[in-house]
C-alpha cells in the first residue's frame, strides 16, 4: 500500500522544484536563526542568495558529527525551545551521543515518514504492530509508535527484551507486524525453538527491521525461521530517526522519503559529489525540520543511490542496503574489512550460526594487526566428531580469506556462548593502540 500517493508518487520534475522550495526557505532560515550555521557558510564564503537550484546544495559546507557533540545540546536549534516537545539521542554506537529536539510538526513529519515506511512492509489500519524496538531515549521505538498512531494501526508498545513475553503477546493480540533489530529477530527464532514454540504458526507476516547493518543472507534466514517478509528500514536519530528510507514490497532498495530529507552520496575522501549507482557516503539535508535542522549532515553511512524507478509505482530514489559505516570499517593490514561482509559470508556456511565477534590486537613484537573470529558452531555440527569441526574450521578460514582477501584467526566456540542482544549488536572489539 502507498500511504501518500500525492508525495511518494510524485513527478520527479515537480519534486525537485518542491525541494529547491524548501532548501531555499531552510538555507535562508538557518543563515538567520543559527549563529553555528552562520559562521559555518560565512567561513565558506556562500550566502543564502547563492542557491539558485538544487544541485547548488553542493555548494553548502557539510555539517559533522563532532559538529553536533560540540554544540551539545542545544546550540543547533533553530527555534526558540518553548517550541520543542520531544527529544531523542542516540545511542552512541560511536561516542558521545547526538540530540535531535523535534517541534509539533517535525514529530509529525517523522510519523509521516514512518506511516509510509510501515505501508510500504504492507501494514494498515487493520493492523497489529508489536514494538519491540527500545522505547526511550533511542529513537527506534518512539518512531514506530509516531507512526503507528498516524497509520491508525494498533499498537504494542513492548519495547525491546524479554523474549518470552514477546511471544506470548504476538499469540495473543495476534500481532501481524513485528518490528525489532535484525539481531534480535535472529535470535528470538532460537528462543523460540528452545521454548518449542512454532514462529510460523503466529499471526505476524512481516517484519521491518533495522538499526544496525544486516546482510541479504540474514533477510534469508530471519524470513524462513519466522516464515514471513522482512523489510529493511534506515533512519539516524541526527536526521530524524527511523523512517527516513524504507523498502516497500519489491524489497530492493529503501525508498527515501526524499521530499522530507535530501539525499546525496559524496566521495568520503575528498567530499566530491558522486552521481546516482556509485558508491559512497550517504549526505543528508533535512528539508522540512524546524527543532534542529540539518545542512548536509555526513552519515558515515556507505550506500549507493538506485536512480531506476521501481516497480511499486513510488517516483522516491531508493539507497542500496547499507554496505557499513566508514568508522565500522576495520582497517586489518591495510585491507578494508566490514563486519557485514563477514556475516555474509557466514550465513553461506553450513554447520555455523550467523553469530560472531571478531577481536582486533596488534602484535606487540611485529607491530601487525591480528584478527580473531570467533564463530558459534551448530547444535548439530558440534556434537559431531571433533574432525569435521576441524574441517569446519579450515572451511571457514578458506572461505574468509578468498571473500575478505585476509587471514582470520578462526575460533569456533560453543552454541550460545556469543552474547546476544535485544537492540544493537555489538560485533567488534579493538583493542588495537592506533
Ligand atoms: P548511533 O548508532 O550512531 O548511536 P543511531 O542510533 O541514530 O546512532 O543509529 C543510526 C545508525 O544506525 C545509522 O547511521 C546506521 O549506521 C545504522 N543503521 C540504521 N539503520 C540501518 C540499516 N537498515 N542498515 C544498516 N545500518 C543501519
Ligand atoms: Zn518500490
Amino acid at each position: 500500500m502507498i500511504w501518500n500517493p500525492e508525495l511518494e508518487c510524485m513527478d520527479r520534475a515537480a519534486r525537485k522544484r518542491l525541494q529547491f522550495a524548501r532548501l531555499k526557505n531552510l538555507v535562508e532560515h538557518v543563515y538567520n536563526a543559527v549563529p553555528f550555521y552562520r559562521q559555518k557558510f560565512d567561513a565558506a564564503g556562500v550566502k543564502p542568495s547563492d542557491i539558485t537550484c538544487i544541485a547548488d546544495i553542493a555548494k553548502l559546507p557539510f555539517t559533522t558529527k563532532s559538529d553536533l557533540r560540540e554544540t551539545y545540546p542545544y546550540g543547533l536549534l533553530a527555534v526558540p525551545q518553548s517550541e520543542i516537545v520531544e527529544v531523542h539521542m542516540s545511542s552512541g554506537t560511536t561516542g558521545t551521543p547526538v540530540v535531535d529536539a523535534y517541534t509539533d510538526s517535525d514529530l509529525n513529519d517523522w510519523a509521516e515518514a514512518m506511516a509510509r515506511s510501515l505501508a510500504g512492509a504492507g501494514a494498515c489500519k487493520n493492523d497489529t504492530i508489536q514494538n519491540a524496538y527500545g522505547y526511550g531515549l533511542f529513537t527506534g521505538g518512539m518512531g514506530v509508535h509516531h507512526g503507528t498512531r498516524k497509520l491508525g494501526a494498533t499498537i504494542v508498545p513492548i519495547s525491546s527484551g524479554n523474549t518470552e513475553k514477546q511471544l506470548a503477546m504476538l499469540r495473543d493480540f495476534k500481532s501481524s507486524v513485528f518490528t525489532c533489530t535484525p539481531s534480535y529477530a535472529l535470535y528470538m527464532a532460537e528462543r523460540a525453538k528452545e521454548l518449542g514454540i512454532d514462529l510460523k504458526a503466529l499471526p505476524v507476516r512481516a517484519g521491518i527491521f533495522g538499526a544496525e547493518p544486516w546482510s541479504e543472507g540474514m533477510r534469508i534466514k530471519i524470513e524462513e525461521e519466522w516464515g514471513i517478509k522482512a523489510y529493511d528500514i534506515y533512519g539516524l536519530t541526527e536526521i530524524t530517526g527511523p523512517g527516513v528510507a524504507c523498502e516497500c514490497e519489491a524489497q530492493n532498495g529503501m525508498h527515501v522519503n526524499e521530499d522530507l530529507f535530501y539525499p546525496e552520496i559524496i566521495n568520503p575522501e575528498t567530499g566530491e559529489p558522486l552521481p546516482d549507482g556509485e558508491k559512497g557516503e550517504l549526505v543528508f539535508t533535512t528539508l522540512t525540520k524546524q527543532g534542529t535542522p540539518l545542512i548536509r549532515y555526513r552519515t558515515r553511512d556507505i550506500t549507493f543511490i538506485m536512480d531506476e524507478e521501481c516497480g511499486c509505482g513510488r517516483t522516491t530514489r531508493r539507497i542500496h542496503r547499507l554496505f557499513g559505516r566508514t568508522d565500522d570499517m576495520m582497517i586489518i593490514r591495510g585491507v578494508n574489512v566490514f563486519p557485514s561482509q563477514v556475516e555474509n559470508a557466514l550465513v553461506g556456511i553450513k554447520g555455523v550460526e550467523p553469530n560472531y565477534l571478531i577481536t582486533l590486537n596488534r602484535n606487540p613484537n611485529t607491530h601487525l594487526d591480528e584478527a580473531e573470529l570467533q564463530v558459534e558452531v551448530s547444535a548439530e555440527a558440534f556434537s559431531d566428531e571433533t574432525k569435521n569441526l576441524e574441517a569446519l574450521r579450515a572451511n571457514i578460514d578458506a572461505v574468509m580469506k578468498s571473500k575478505l582477501g585476509i587471514h582470520l584467526k578462526i575460533k569456533l566456540v560453543e552454541p550460545k556462548t556469543i552474547e546476544r542482544f535485544t537492540g544493537k549488536s555489538k560485533r567488534v572489539i579493538d583493542n588495537r593502540k592506533l
